[in-house]
């Protein structure tokens, strides 16, 4: 969990992300709800990478309906930082954790009923009573029950487990932005589920399916509750693939300063090794963000002054750039973006991940925490 700090004054390197910007995705997710659908912000991952309690602080003043985390830790912290909306635990919980949730009033997902008895028990003790959502593998064959059994496991727990309010239930789709047939064929079976449910009087109030490509792309997937996370980042995983609607956009810009600029003569070395030994004098900058930050081999360029400049060398507290063409308007401390947009120029959070291979979320994840989170309202 990165370091919570608000309003920081400038350093050499920082993340700045834009909660005005988040505002505006969260109304235009909402919107493309009906009014009586919940929005559980999916908050997991620190927020993918964008800090947790303050992305939950500001989507609480959002009026979201709920929290989606992944581990306790997430879920635990959320509560004991003041948040008081439901908050739900999406992954399993070990047996040892189970206490943790009754005294957190955290929502677990539950698909075994090892978990189901120790939570009934736990919740008895505590003369409380424990709300649960249930999962359903519908295809994914991640977590979640069988969907044949659903109608014998829930009438089962109203049976034998007094201290528990089956609240909700769920599932979760394969591959929402790429395979139609498959998505239809998970909705379908849901339906089904609900339906023998509703037969038989048992259907939890709250129904949910769909996270972020399925919110955009299956209207008929919101059910109750929509899970979200992705969209409310701007993020997607690759360009147009989730049709973000318009007027949603990543939040984040990672920029650092310039701490040196020097001039290396022609075959002599520019940073360690032979990595780079330039053919000719070039003027390079030294950036003050590194692969102690995140930041490192493989990165391919940075915006100085405007323009795109090739990093040629990598430090663990640095980047090397050919600042060559642009140095008459370069100075030190002058500002370099490596993610976002500076002038008329731009780098996506897509365009780094996928020189890395990686899912946008994940590059985001990949900054380490001594980059400051600095937020502008
Ligand atoms: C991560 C997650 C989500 C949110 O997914 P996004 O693509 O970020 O919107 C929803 N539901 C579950 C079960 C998840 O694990």
């Amino acid at each position: 969990m990165n370091t919570l700090s608000l309003d920081r004054n400038p350093e050499i390197n920082e993340i700045n992300i834009n909660l005005a910007q988040l505002r505006i995705n969260y109304n235009i997710v909402r919107n493309l709800l009906n009014p009586n659908t919940h929005l559980m912000a999916v908050v997991k991952g620190d927020a993918c990478g964008h800090g947790m309690l303050r992305i939950a602080k500001e989507l609480e003043e959002c009026r979201c309906d709920a929290f989606g985390v992944t581990h306790l830790s997430e879920a635990i912290l959320l509560r004991t930082e003041g948040i008081t909306l439901p908050v739900h635990l999406l992954a399993p919980c070990l047996p040892s954790q189970v206490k943790f949730l009754i005294e957190y009033n955290i929502i677990p997902m539950a698909d075994n009923l090892k978990i189901i008895q120790l939570l009934d028990q736990f919740a008895n003790e505590n003369r409380s009573c424990a709300t649960i959502h249930i999962k359903v593998n519908t295809g994914l064959n991640r977590y979640g029950i069988a969907p044949a059994h659903a109608v014998e496991f829930i009438s089962e727990i109203k049976t034998n487990y007094p201290n528990l309010n089956v609240e909700g239930i769920y599932t979760h789709f394969q591959d929402p932005d790429k395979n139609p047939e498959l998505t239809f064929r998970q909705i379908d079976c849901f339906k089904h589920v609900l339906q023998s449910l509703e037969e038989k009087n048992l259907r939890p109030l709250l129904a949910h399916a769909a996270s972020s490509s399925a919110i955009t792309r299956y209207p008929e997937a919101h059910f109750d509750m929509v899970r979200c996370g992705m969209l409310l980042y701007g993020l997607e995983h690759e360009e147009g693939e989730r049709i973000i609607p318009p007027g949603i956009k990543p939040l984040v810009t990672v920029k650092a300063l310039i701490l040196k600029i020097r001039t290396i003569k022609e075959g002599e070395a520019g940073g360690y090794g032979t990595e780079f030994i330039p053919t000719k004098d070039t003027t390079v900058a030294i950036i003050g963000i590194g692969y102690g930050d995140g930041v490192g081999r493989g990165w391919r360029q940075a915006i100085i002054s405007g323009r795109r400049v090739p990093i040629v060398n990598y430090f663990m507290d640095g980047l090397m750039a050919d600042i060559t063409e642009i140095q008459d308007s370069v100075k030190e401390y002058d500002e370099a973006v490596i993610i976002g947009s500076q002038g008329n120029e731009n780098i996506s959070i897509l365009e780094v991940s996928k020189q890395f291979n990686r899912y946008a979320e994940e590059q985001l994840q990949s900054i380490t925490e001594r980059v400051p989170r600095k937020y502008i309202p």
